[in-house]
């Protein structure tokens, strides 16, 4: 079903996000059929090219990024909507050219796909040169903010010149299918949620481990690193929703204020339930400090920790989360692991069996709950976990398999309007307020985080952190 007419500016045209996820995520949706005929996206950056060499650089992102399904002809329909303006954000060129290529009338979407020191000045030029107005948009790229100060200060300068219905603050993990999904089988089956509290849930574990380093990233990174990165962000949403009560109904702020009563309900985290990890290896030039510039710094590639969700729902259920570069695999996953049966009817022997909801966000996109069973044959009554695999593809045909990037969902809904899969501002403020004082006990102790080698599952102090109240982290395959 195509949605209205837009017209859509990439401030950032050019660089690394626009040609690997936000110009292949259009070209799918226009294939997909969403785009009107009359919809227009123009690329704005720096580089000083016209309309044609653009196309040409699109057409190049395309083909090294779209991995199937980029007919010719298709790529060429698809670059007649698409224009450049060289525009500078901190100076008044190319903005009346860009003014005059927008259409009134139909909905205006602005990506700042730039770095975030340049959103104040975007905003700011998007008034003075009369390109805002109150049917437009703005979508704001990670990271927001590097502390609660900054994320405040963010906010406000993007509230000055736009309201908060107005600006789309981005975690591309809330776009992935298997994170809606988690909704889907929470709120919309009986099965789960009388059994999703502390009565039944022994704890949760949300992964996200990732088998690249920071190679090329290392100075962006070295100033972040995975507590900013990844855990106040996109670890928190994935928390977020497995935590949240059911919201009355699908709509923006519903959803949005269940997530923020459960960031405000977290407690703050005691030293001894935080490990810090930076990646080490016996190859020259493989570990964390040889791909950063400063080669003291205690910036962390790896962090593992046990939280608390303070409420009636959670109390005494602990939340592990870990996220780290450079592990043996990529794979995130949500695990809820239920409690034991009460009462085992079968005797001792046969061992500990437990119900587990695996939610894979990658690879392969799916779930999976496991459940015991009798194992088949005449040997007596011996039991065996096995999955009801959710496997999108198997349960639903091959063209499930198919999972659409998380960004062509995001940027569909910009358009439509709906900004339930993204973060309001005081939520990403709430965020920060909790992983601001963690952060500052590191600096204040100065202590540097425990290595472990690459390709390994972290440190073996992430590893204590279940080992010592009976639990073990599922498996990183
Ligand atoms: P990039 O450095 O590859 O591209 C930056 C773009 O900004 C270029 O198109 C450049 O021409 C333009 N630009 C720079 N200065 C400008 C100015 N004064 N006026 C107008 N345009 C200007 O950066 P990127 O990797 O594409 O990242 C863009 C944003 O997305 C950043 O906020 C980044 O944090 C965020 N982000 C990137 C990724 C990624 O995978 N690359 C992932 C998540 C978030």
């Amino acid at each position: 079903i195509p949605v209205e007419d837009f017209d859509l500016v990439i401030f950032g045209g050019t660089g690394d996000l626009a040609r690997r996820k936000i110009l292949p995520a259009l070209f799918r949706r226009f294939q997909a059929g969403q785009m009107t005929p009359e919809s227009r996206i123009v690329g704005a950056a720096r580089s000083e090219m016209d309309s044609a060499g653009y196309r040409k650089d699109v057409r190049a992102a395309l083909e090294e990024f779209l991995d199937k399904d980029r007919p010719k002809a298709e790529i060429d329909d698809f670059l007649e909507r698409i224009d450049y303006v060289a525009v500078d954000a901190t100076g008044d060129g190319g903005w009346d050219e860009l003014s005059k290529l927008l259409r009134k009338g139909v909905t205006r979407a602005f990506y700042f796909s730039v770095a975030p020191s340049l959103f104040g000045a975007l905003a700011e030029r998007l008034h003075q040169h009369g390109c805002a107005g109150p049917k437009c948009r703005i979508v704001v790229e990670k990271p927001f903010g590097r502390d609660l100060h900054s994320a405040r200060e963010l906010n406000k300068t993007l509230r000055d010149h736009f309201s908060e219905n107005q600006i789309y603050r981005i975690d591309h993990y809330l776009g992935k299918e298997t994170v809606q999904n988690l909704m889907a089988v929470r709120f919309g089956n009986v099965l789960f949620e009388p059994l999703w509290n502390a009565h039944y849930v022994d704890h949760v574990q949300i992964t996200v481990a990732e088998s690249v380093g920071v190679d090329g990233r290392g100075a962006y990174y070295d100033k972040s690193g995975a507590m900013r990165d990844m855990v106040q962000n996109h670890l928190m949403q994935l928390l977020c929703l497995t935590a949240m009560e059911p919201p009355a109904r699908f709509s923006p702020d519903a959803v949005r204020d269940e997530k923020l009563k459960v960031i405000r309900a977290l407690e703050a985290v005691p030293p001894a339930d935080i490990v810090r990890g930076q990646y080490v290896s016996k190859s020259k030039g493989e570990s964390y400090l040889d791909q950063v510039e400063d080669p003291g710094s205690r910036t962390e590639s790896f962090v593992a920790m046990k939280l608390q969700v303070s409420n009636w729902r959670w109390a005494g259920t602990p939340f592990y989360l870990r996220t780290g570069k450079r592990l043996k695999a990529r794979h995130t996953e949500i695990a809820v692991i239920f409690k034991d049966a009460p009462h085992s009817i079968f005797g001792q022997s046969l061992g500990r069996h437990r119900n587990v909801l695996a939610i894979r966000l990658q690879p392969n996109e799916g779930m999976d709950l496991f459940v015991t069973i009798k194992e088949p044959g005449p040997g007596g009554m011996r039991l065996v976990d096995v999955p009801l695999d959710m496997t999108f593809a198997d349960a639903l045909g091959p063209d499930a398999a198919d999972v659409p990037d998380a960004y062509e969902r995001l940027i569909m809904d910009v358009i439509r309007g709906d900004q339930t899969l993204f973060m309001r501002g005081d939520e990403v403020e709430a965020a920060w307020a909790w992983t601001d004082p963690i952060i500052e006990g590191w600096e204040d102790t100065g202590d540097r985080p425990k290595t472990y080698e690459v390709d390994s599952t972290g440190p073996e102090e992430a590893a204590m952190l279940l080992h010592r109240e009976g639990r073990r982290w599922r498996e990183i395959a």
